[in-house]
């Protein structure tokens, strides 16, 4: 379980810092949660599958991801189309603004560049997506994409699906609970967030939503509720992990994919899952003390 493929977005980021100076890194769910991933497994093999561009912002995205020692060979050229791109401003009181730019990215056509028989010639053992990554496809990849999952499970690919809804991402809610039944049809360990949930389905907790989702043929949950507690295991049987509340929660950016990347490298390490959801908080619980999606390596807490 050594042997990661993850598939989504991955954006360039500016944002403004109290001196008014803009500053450029990167950025997506995916690209955090690959990050945390090889950070607290640094002996997995971690390959981020994203359209970029071929320029010379989506090269310095590539040497990003080298520098987080993740593997850049599913980073795939579009012959017309670049990274898409969003803003964060923080006014006086310490609200933030997100603008997007990101509706006619590469990463929208991801499938139609993937040669997914020679994925499949040697397919990994865990494929990660997010209710981002399919929210952005377009829709005439979704078919594409729904025919790559299923020959990956075929394959003996384990599916991992978080649930990060964004509804701005999306036409209709209709659409995007169509698509999330796909996956929740799919994948063998689902990561809610019962935020998520709510927005899209009204279940206002751990139980409502583990309740909801044992309708599907799920192996695993991990229910995640901000501070509150972690339901755990599988569905019909699940357990609870106290989570210990930050007290000065700085920057809640990348809580969840830092949890994702910390949760499925030390399980590829041979964690039980328990103990694996005790490192995932304690890093998350870190992540969000901190101004910005990825701690810097000198501040990320030994095992
Ligand atoms: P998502 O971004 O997927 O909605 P959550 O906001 O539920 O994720 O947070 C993911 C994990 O981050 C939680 O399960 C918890 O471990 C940690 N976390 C989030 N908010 C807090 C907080 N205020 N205090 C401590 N840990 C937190």
């Amino acid at each position: 379980m050594n042997d990661f493929v993850i598939m989504g977005e991955c954006l360039i980021e500016l944002a403004w810092d109290e001196k008014g100076n803009i500053n450029q890194g990167f950025a997506g769910d995916v690209y955090s949660v690959a990050a945390y991933l090889k950070r607290a497994n640094p002996s997995a093999r971690a390959r981020l599958l994203c359209a970029i561009g071929q320029d010379a912002l989506s090269q310095a995205l590539v040497s990003s991801l080298e520098s987080e020692t993740v593997e850049t060979s599913l980073l795939l050229p579009h012959p017309q189309r670049h990274l898409g791109l969003y803003a964060i401003n923080n006014d006086a009181k310490g609200e933030r603004t997100f603008m997007y730019w990101r509706s006619e990215s590469a990463a929208r056509q991801t499938l139609s560049l993937l040669d997914a028989a020679t994925l499949l010639q040697a397919p990994p053992a865990v494929f990660y997506f997010t209710g981002i990554s399919l929210a952005i496809l377009e829709p005439d990849s979704r078919l594409a994409f729904w025919q790559l999952v299923e020959s990956l499970i075929s394959a003996g690919t384990r599916i991992v699906f978080d649930s990060n809804y964004r509804a701005r991402l999306w036409a209709h809610k209709d659409e995007a609970k169509g698509q999330y039944e796909r996956a929740f049809t799919s994948a063998h360990m689902i990561l809610p967030g019962v935020d998520d949930f709510e927005a899209l389905y009204d279940l206002q907790s751990g139980e409502a939503v583990a309740e909801f989702l044992s309708q599907f043929d799920v192996e695993t949950l991990v229910i995640k509720n901000g501070p509150g507690e972690i339901l755990y295991g599988q569905p019909q049987a699940l357990e609870r992990f106290p989570v210990t509340p930050v007290a000065q929660v700085i920057d809640t950016t990348a809580a969840g994919d830092s949890f994702a990347g910390t949760l499925l490298a030390q399980l590829s390490k041979g964690d039980a899952l328990v103990d694996a959801i005790a490192r995932a908080a304690f890093i998350a619980g870190r992540v969000i003390g901190h101004k910005g999606a990825i701690l810097p390596a000198n501040l990320y807490p030994a095992d």
